[in-house]
C-alpha cells in the first residue's frame, strides 16, 4: 500500500500518479496494490480519484486510446483520508483506515509512506506514524520516502535525519532525488565501469577538466516565493548536480548492491575540496540574477520584479562554482559546474574534456578549444556524444573534430522510463540504491554550506546581472583556467 502525505498536492497530481499509471499500465503493480491519499483538506475517495485519476490534466495524454475500463479500474486503485488541520491529530484514525484497506486488499502489512508536503512536516508525520506502531516491520515491510529540499543547510538537514532516525531505521528512510531516477544519470555508472575503454583513462593524467551545465530556459514562474527562500544552489547544486559529481568522481564499486554503490558515492563527496576561506570563494564561485531583457520580440521580467521575490533579493538564479578533488584520481583537475534559469536552452549535460596529446604531430591542425570529449547528455535528447579529430580528406594532414554519437532514441520502440516510475518502483521493491542516505546528503551539505554562508553573510560579495536568454554573466569566464571556454551545449 503506497500511502501519499500531500496528496492533495502538486506533485502526487503532477509525477506520482503519471508514474503509477505507467506502472499499471506496464503490468509492473502487484495485483494488490492501492494508493491512499491524505491531507488536510476535505474530499472523499470520488472526488480524490476525480481529481488525481478519472479528471486530471496530467493524465490527458496518456489515457487517448485507452478503455474506460482499464481508467476506472486504476481509479478504484485510490482511496482518500483527510488528516485534520495539522497533521497531528487523527492518526488513530489513519491506522484503522490503513488497517481496513490492508486487510481487504491482503496488503501484507506493507506499507510505504510517501511524504510530499512541506519539509517541516516530516518529523511530526514519521513520529505519529511510530506511535501508532506503523514504523514496526514485524508484519510486513515498512519505508517511508522523503522529497526534496532535504535541508535548507547542513545543521538543518542533519536535524532532518535524526528526526526521522528517531522514528524509522535509516535502512527504512528513501530520500528521493529524482535526477538519479534518470535513465542517463544511472548510465554514467555502466558508461564508467563495464567499458574498459574510458576508465583507464578517467583520472588526471588524461583527463584536463569536468563541466557540468544544468540550464533552463523558463525563469522562476509561478514559483517566486519559494525559489527566493531557495536559490539555484539549493534548488540544483546541493541535491541533483552533487549526485552527478558524486557518480563521476566515484571509484569502481565492488558490486552494484545500494549499499557499495552509496559507500562509494560518499567517499566521492568527502574527497571535494571545502573552499573555507573569502580569497578561495571569491576567485571560484560567481552568482548572478537574470535581468529585465527583451526574447523574441517580448520583454520578460528580471527576477526581483518577478512575483512573491524581494525587490532587493540576493537570491542567486545562476550559480558557478569551480572545485577540486582532494584524491589519488582527481589532484588538480578542476571541475566547472554551473546552473540557471533564463538560458538559451533546456539542457544538462557533463562534459569530460580529454587533455591534448602530448606531443602535436600534425602541426597545422590547430585543435585549440576541440580536444576529445565525452558529452553525457543528461536532458533533453539523453544520449552519449564523443569527440574526436579526423583526417580532412585531401592532401596534407588537416585535422578536424566529428563525433560518434548515441541516443537513447535510437533505441526505438524501447520506452525509457520516466524518472518517479523507475524510483517508485525501486522502493516497492526495497531497492535504495537510487536513493539518497543520510551521510550522502550530509557530505554534499558539507561542501555547499560555506559557500552559501559566504554569499550570505560574506564581505564585498558581488551579485552578477545577466541578460535573460544567455549563457550567464561573463564574470563566469574569470572562473575558467587556460584557453578553456564554458561549452555552448546547443553546438553538437
Ligand atoms: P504543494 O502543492 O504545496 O502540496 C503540499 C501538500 O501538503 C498540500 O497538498 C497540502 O495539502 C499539504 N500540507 C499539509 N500541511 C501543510 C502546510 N502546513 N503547508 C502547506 N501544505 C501543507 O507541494 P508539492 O509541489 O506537491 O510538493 C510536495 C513536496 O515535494 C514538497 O516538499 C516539495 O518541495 C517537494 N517537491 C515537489 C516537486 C514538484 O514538482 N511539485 C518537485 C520536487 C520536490 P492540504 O492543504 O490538503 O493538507
Amino acid at each position: 500500500m503506497l500511502v501519499i502525505f500531500g496528496a492533495s498536492g502538486d506533485l502526487t497530481a503532477r509525477k506520482l500518479v503519471p508514474a503509477l499509471y505507467n506502472l499499471y499500465k506496464a503490468n509492473q503493480l502487484p495485483e494488490n496494490f492501492v494508493v491512499l491519499g491524505v491531507s488536510r483538506s476535505n474530499m472523499t475517495d470520488g472526488e480524490f480519484r476525480r481529481k488525481v485519476v478519472l479528471e486530471s490534466k496530467f493524465l490527458e495524454e496518456k489515457k487517448k486510446g485507452e478503455s474506460l475500463d482499464f481508467i476506472n479500474s486504476l481509479a478504484e486503485k485510490f482511496f482518500y483520508e483527510d488528516l485534520g488541520a495539522d497533521y497531528n491529530l487523527e492518526y488513530s484514525k489513519l491506522a484503522t483506515r490503513i488497517s481496513d484497506l490492508n486487510n481487504k486488499y491482503r496488503t501484507d502489512h506493507n506499507y510505504i509512506f510517501y511524504l510530499s508536503t512541506p519539509p517541516s512536516l516530516y518529523e511530526v508525520i514519521a513520529k505519529n506514524l511510530s506511535d501508532q506502531e506503523l514504523n514496526n516491520e514485524e508484519k510486513g515491510w515498512k519505508r517511508i520516502v522523503v522529497e526534496k529540499p532535504f535541508g535548507y543547510s547542513l545543521g538543518t538537514a542533519k536535524e532532518l535525519n535524526r528526526g526521522l532516525q528517531k522514528y524509522f531505521k535509516e535502512s527504512q528512510i528513501y530520500r528521493i532525488d529524482h535526477y538519479l531516477g534518470k535513465e542517463t544519470v544511472q548510465n554514467l555508472l555502466v558508461t564508467r565501469f563495464s567499458n574498459s575503454i574510458f576508465e583507464p583513462l578517467w583520472n588526471r593524467n588524461y583527463i584536463s577538466h569536468i563541466e557540468i551545465t544544468n540550464a533552463e530556459s523558463g525563469g522562476v514562474e509561478k514559483r517566486g516565493g519559494y525559489y527566493d527562500t531557495s536559490g539555484a544552489l539549493r534548488d540544483m547544486f546541493q541535491n541533483h548536480l552533487m549526485q552527478i559529481v558524486s557518480l563521476i568522481v566515484m571509484e569502481p564499486p565492488i558490486d552494484a548492491s545500494a549499499l557499495e554503490i552509496r559507500n562509494e558515492k560518499v567517499k566521492a563527496l568527502k574527497s571535494l575540496r571545502i573552499m573555507r576561506d573569502e580569497e578561495t570563494l571569491f576567485k571560484n564561485t560567481i552568482r548572478a540574477q537574470y535581468l529585465a531583457s527583451e526574447i523574441d520580440g517580448e520583454t520578460v521580467k528580471g527576477y526581483r520584479e518577478e512575483e512573491g521575490v524581494n525587490p532587493e533579493s540576493k537570491t542567486e538564479t545562476y550559480a558557478a562554482i569551480k572545485f577540486f578533488v582532494d584524491n589519488w584520481r582527481w589532484k588538480d583537475v578542476p571541475f566547472y559546474v554551473r546552473t540557471a534559469k533564463r538560458m538559451p536552452t533546456k539542457v544538462t549535460e557533463v562534459v569530460v574534456h580529454f587533455k591534448s596529446p602530448h606531443h602535436q604531430v600534425f602541426k597545422d591542425s590547430d585543435m585549440g578549444n576541440k580536444d576529445n570529449k565525452l558529452i553525457i547528455r543528461i536532458q533533453p535528447d539523453e544520449g552519449i556524444l564523443l569527440k574526436f579529430g579526423v583526417k580532412v580528406p585531401g592532401q596534407g594532414f588537416k585535422v578536424e573534430q566529428t563525433h560518434l554519437d548515441f541516443s537513447y532514441s535510437d533505441l526505438g520502440e524501447t520506452v525509457v522510463m520516466e524518472a518517479y516510475e523507475r524510483l517508485l518502483l525501486d522502493a516497492m521493491q526495497g531497492d535504495a540504491t537510487l536513493y539518497a542516505r543520510a551521510d550522502e546528503v550530509e557530505a554534499a551539505w558539507d561542501f555547499v554550506d560555506p559557500i552559501l554562508d559566504y554569499w550570505e553573510n560574506g564581505k564585498d560579495v558581488n551579485i552578477y546581472g545577466y541578460s535573460a536568454g544567455v549563457w550567464g554573466p561573463s564574470n563566469a569566464d574569470d572562473l575558467l583556467e587556460g584557453d578553456f571556454k564554458w561549452r555552448n551545449p546547443t553546438e553538437s
